[in-house]
């Protein structure tokens, strides 16, 4: 290879890098703020991948007898989903005219888009339920062919073993609740750390300890320019935001 080429591709490589290494756009359930759609509907998901969000957050609860649904909120217009049973739960509708999503088909209207589906399973009051919805999850995840374009949060230690016990390698799984250390986060075997962005003001070091660890850094709710700016400054891996249109021109602008 003359010297030339040798250059060329490695400038091309260095470049490739600099893209990857580029902070993420995570919608925070999903793009809502966009017409017709509400927290967390389908629609929100299908606005998110419309604008190419690198991925879509959504929460997921499971009901007394074992039905998955995507809903922020433990209750929905007074229905506490992890108690109540199915039939009471899927009659109910967001605030955009939907009704409440079941997992699978949030995952359905997934299979025909690029976004990255990125799960919060919910802390459930018995821990046992919250394991059996992390089997749940990973069996219809499996069934419909969708490994790959899934990551996984959430702010219940118990189910955070469980996801990283149950994934296949190479998924990703993060904690939420902002009260480890990306060292013991490593040892857990988490991707890394999904924290707040008071959490990550308060322990600004650990954008370091995580890069020194290898893991990697989300950071939520951000919705404010000077702040996206701040985590992009300090390598946040993934930004988390209501504002995904902000973020995005903050990133693309020159
Ligand atoms: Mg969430």
């Amino acid at each position: 290879m003359k010297l030339k080429s040798i250059i060329a591709t490695a400038l091309l490589l260095a470049g490739t890098f600099a893209v990857a290494a580029q902070t993420r756009v995570v919608a925070h359930r999903g793009f809502w703020d966009a017409p017709g759609a509400s927290q967390n509907s389908i629609r929100s998901l299908i606005k998110a991948d419309s604008i190419g969000c690198w991925g879509s957050e959504f929460d997921v609860w499971m009901s007394l007898d074992g039905t998955l649904f995507v809903n922020h909120d433990a209750t929905i217009n007074g229905v506490e989903i992890q108690s109540s049973r199915a039939r009471d739960v899927k009659v109910q509708r967001l605030s955009n005219g939907e009704y409440i999503p079941t997992l699978k088909q949030y995952l359905q209207a997934g299979t025909k888009l690029k976004t990255q589906l990125v799960l919060e399973l919910k802390e459930h009051r018995d821990v046992h339920h919250e394991a059996k919805a992390v089997k749940k999850i990973l069996k219809m995840v499996k069934k419909m062919g969708l490994e790959k374009r899934m990551t996984y949060i959430t702010f219940s230690l118990p189910a955070l073993i469980e996801l990283i016990k149950g994934v296949p390698a190479g998924t990703e799984v993060y904690y939420l609740d902002g009260d480890l250390s990306p060292a013991k986060l490593k040892h857990l075997k988490a991707a890394g750390l999904d924290y707040s962005l008071r959490t990550m003001k308060r322990h600004f070091d650990w954008f370091e300890e995580a890069k020194r660890e290898g893991v990697k850094v989300n950071v939520w709710t951000v919705n404010e320019e000077d702040d996206m700016r701040w985590c992009i400054e300090n390598g946040a891996d993934f930004i988390t935001t209501n504002a995904p249109l902000r973020l995005q021109q903050l990133l693309t602008a020159p």
